[in-house]
């Protein structure tokens, strides 16, 4: 299926995230030798957008990689919504590479990726190393263990045939990963999307970024005024929303789940790099930072009938 009109603000969002990646790669917060050349470099940033990247994405690595590690790289991976995430060059960089490596996106984004990666060998050269074919064709990637598929996350038949017929194994572990995707769907269908995922793997794990109490207003605003640096507590319910973000797996099947907002996932990352960063740019309003933060969470799930501990993940 194709994207309608309604959808392309929504596929821009991944511009704007990977401009932002970009731009804190650029600053040094976290290394990507391969975000510049997926996008181009945007306007500065403010210095808490810089943190609140550096957090989100760093929050999600721990989590994948303390699957990875697990597993033993026995897994899969499955990204939904990936846009121009570069999480697979650093795990072939970092001997992590799990069985399969699945991204998908609408097609005007993965043809866009894959468009890139052929025409630039600090992209393809990675890819191809140790003997992978590289085969692209429009917004389709096959590569050794390494698939970009296209097709629209609302679809949950379609997105199943095409990961079936890209190789996936329903019986190995696998990671599903939403950073900031969920947003963009109605609560059926992401409810549609998480249940799929649930019905159909035995052993797996979801982990989902996304902003506390999106659907409304108030955090909008916040995020509007932290634009323009003048910042309102916002009246939200944030333990209601919490609670909600649980539910949204344990009511379609999953064993369990967890959550921390992102204040809270900062302060638990190896504190010797949050230190480093911390010198990079001087932030004089640490109150704003912390607001930020606290309206984005990060939720995990799981279900391991196979006892493998995945209910041990976490900060
Ligand atoms: N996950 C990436 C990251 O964090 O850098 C991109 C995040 S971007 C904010 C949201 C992504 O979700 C976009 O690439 C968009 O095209 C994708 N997306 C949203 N709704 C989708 C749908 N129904 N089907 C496929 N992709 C979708």
């Amino acid at each position: 299926s194709t994207a309608g009109v309604d959808d392309s603000a929504v596929i821009a969002t991944n511009d704007d995230a990977a401009s932002c990646k970009r731009f804190a790669v650029q600053q040094g917060y976290w290394k990507d030798p391969y975000i510049q050349h997926l996008v181009r470099p945007g306007e500065r940033k403010a210095p808490e957008i810089n943190r609140g990247y550096y957090a989100r994405t760093q929050g999600v690595r721990q989590l994948l990689d303390q699957f990875l590690r697990l597993t033993r790289c026995e897994c899969q991976v499955v990204s939904l919504g990936a846009g121009f995430e570069t999480t697979y060059w650093r795990l072939k960089d970092e001997g992590l590479v799990p069985r399969g490596y699945f991204e998908v996106d609408f097609p005007a984004v993965t043809s866009r990726k894959c468009h890139y990666i052929r025409s630039r060998p600090p992209l393809s050269k990675p890819l191809t190393e140790g003997g992978g074919q590289l085969q692209i064709e429009g917004g389709v990637l096959h590569c050794s263990n390494y698939h970009i598929l296209s097709g629209d996350l609302r679809n949950t038949e379609e997105l199943d045939a095409s990961l079936t017929a890209s190789g996936i194994d329903k019986s190995l572990p696998t990671l599903f990963m939403t950073e900031c995707v969920l947003v963009y769907l109605t609560p059926e269908q992401s409810a549609k999307l998480v249940r799929w995922a649930s019905d159909n793997f035995l052993t797996a794990m979801f982990v989902n970024y996304e902003q506390v109490n999106m659907k409304d207003k108030f955090g909008q605003v916040m995020i509007e005024n932290l634009k323009t640096r003048h910042c309102h507590l916002a009246g939200v319910d944030l333990c209601a929303d919490a609670e909600s973000q649980k539910q949204r797996f344990l009511s379609v099947g999953w064993e369990g789940s967890d959550l921390l907002d992102m204040w809270t996932v900062y302060h638990s990352l190896p504190q010797q790099d949050v230190q480093r960063i911390e010198r990079l740019e001087f932030l004089d309003e640490v109150e704003l930072l912390q607001q930020l933060l606290q309206h984005y969470c990060i939720t995990w799930a799981w279900k391991d009938p196979a006892g493998l501990g995945l209910s041990n993940l976490g900060f």
